[in-house]
């Protein structure tokens, strides 16, 4: 499904990542965890479309971006690996000035020109599935955290992505609302959706992850089952980092 190979970044002097080599298979969960400032977010970012990498080549499905590209067919690629990809922030995003359904069904709408009815009709379903359909006319300044969340991750499935990609997005809310995102998260793993996560709920990543990746100084550093992970880490950095959390 995800198919990443020798991707690079850097911010000015900056190197972020170097030789990111990544291969995700359809239905496959991974969860991506790394000390603060490893890259984490700016690897999803690029997945994304929303950073352009220095070096390397990205397929998702079957759109391909890589670094030789001319300007015309990057712009072209990066377009269509949008359209593949939904991004869940840790900061929401919701549009403020649109409710919980105008959010939903803004960008089917306007990208893929669905009727305002279709668009309704999906985007209602998908309210329902985050178990927020009676919140449709709300605001998101009058949803609590956790709802605001659900309504982020129902916008962005309404676009029909291949993948999901959640950057921390239990990371802003109090405990007791990390719950409900999670459960949704977890409901959309059993469904068979490819996801990424970036997050620091390692119950949750044991639990529902088929595969860890550790990510330290612009590299993977290891990466295999939450067991193999959690219990027998490979190497030094991820040991250190392990027992910081605990
Ligand atoms: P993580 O998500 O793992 O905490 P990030 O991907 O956010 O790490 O950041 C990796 C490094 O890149 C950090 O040193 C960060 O300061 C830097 N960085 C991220 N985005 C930018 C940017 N737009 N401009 C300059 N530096 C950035
Ligand atoms: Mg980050």
């Amino acid at each position: 499904m995800i198919e990443v190979n020798k991707l690079g970044k850097s911010f000015g002097d900056l190197v972020v990542f170097r030789d990111i080599d990544l291969h995700i298979r359809s239905g496959e969960i991974v969860v991506l965890v790394g000390p603060s400032g490893s890259g984490k977010s700016t690897l999803l970012r690029c997945l994304n479309g929303l950073e352009v990498p220095d070096e390397g080549s990205i397929r998702v499905g079957d759109a391909t971006w890589n670094a030789s590209m001319d300007a015309s067919a990057k712009k072209e690629a990066v377009r269509h690996i949008r359209t593949l990809t939904g991004m869940v922030f840790q900061s929401f995003n919701l549009f403020p000035h649109m409710t919980a359904l105008e959010n939903v069904i803004m960008a089917p709408t306007i990208v893929k020109k669905r009727s305002k009815a279709q668009a309704v009709e999906t985007g209602e379903s998908l309210l329902a599935k985050v178990g927020l359909l009676n919140k449709k006319n709300e605001y998101p300044s009058r949803l609590s955290g956790g709802q605001q969340q659900r309504v982020a991750i129902a916008r962005a499935l309404a676009m029909q992505p291949q993948i999901m990609l959640f950057d921390e997005p239990t990371s802003a809310l109090d405990p007791e609302l990390t719950g409900e995102v999670l459960s949704v998260m977890k409901q959309l793993a059993t469904e068979g959706m490819t996801m990424i996560v970036v997050t620091h709920e390692m119950k949750f990543a044991r639990e529902v992850a088929n595969r860890i990746i550790f990510m330290s100084d612009g590299k993977i550093q290891e990466e295999g089952s939450p067991d193999q992970f959690f219990v027998q880490p490979q190497t030094e950095r991820a040991r250190k980092f392990l027992r910081q959390l605990a």
